[in-house]
């Protein structure tokens, strides 16, 4: 099975692609992850993409998809891939159209998680978090034992900035501007399937199983 995965922040895109991944024996591939291995492993590519981190650009598309092309060639992916946060824009999805056919490794299918923004907000902007050990809780279904007390180690829990209403706000309307014409390509395609994402963590898998994907 070859799957994007496409989806707002919040929409719970790790959640669904890890039940994903439990039940399909798939290579996920994430754009953060590639970047990071490149770096790591100090590629030529890795260095390219570094030059232009450092100097606080972003790494263009020619070299992000060229990272793409080996990371797809290699055996786990050609059996079957998840693409997670990849493509984000018309352009990389079109070299990701003509790499794919390069490869003979065609697309199943593009799931769309849906989520409301209020939904989207509403999950979000009741995280806290704890400041020493990072756990994880939520102001209304799971606060911590004593009011900003980490149950866990007694550090400050909190808020991040980036849980915040304007902020999520302002990230969920450069998405809903990235993602429409990807969408409208997809959709095109015939390739797209949208799968609701307020409730449970595996609509996404249930989707898959319920339509026979890549089967
Ligand atoms: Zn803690």
């Amino acid at each position: 099975m070859r799957v994007i995965l496409i989806g707002p922040p919040g929409a719970g895109k790790g959640t669904q692609s890890e039940r994903i991944m439990a039940e399909y024996p798939l290579a996920h591939i994430s754009t953060g992850d590639i970047l990071r291995e490149n770096v790591k492993n100090g590629t030529e590519l890795g260095k390219s993409a570094k030059s232009f981190m450092d100097a606080g650009k972003l790494v263009p598309d020619d070299v992000i998809i060229r990272m793409m092309k080996e990371r797809l060639a290699k055996d786990d992916a050609r059996k079957g891939f998840l693409l997670d946060g990849f493509p984000r824009t018309t352009p990389q999805a079109e070299a990701l159209g003509t790499l794919l056919k390069e490869l003979s490794l065609p697309l199943d299918a593009v799931l769309l998680l849906e989520i409301s923004d209020d939904e989207v907000v509403n999950r979000l902007c009741n995280r806290r978090v704890c400041s020493s050990c990072g756990a994880i809780y939520n102001a209304l279904s799971h606060p911590p034992k004593k009011d900003r007390v980490c149950d866990e180690c007694g550090g400050e829990v909190t808020q991040r900035d980036d849980d915040k209403e304007t902020v999520i706000r302002s990230r969920l309307s450069v998405y809903h501007e990235q993602t429409s014409p990807l969408i409208s390509y997809y959709d095109g395609k015939g390739l797209l399937h949208r799968v609701g994402a307020a409730g449970a963590p595996d609509t996404a898998l249930l989707y898959i199983e319920t339509m026979k994907l890549g089967v």
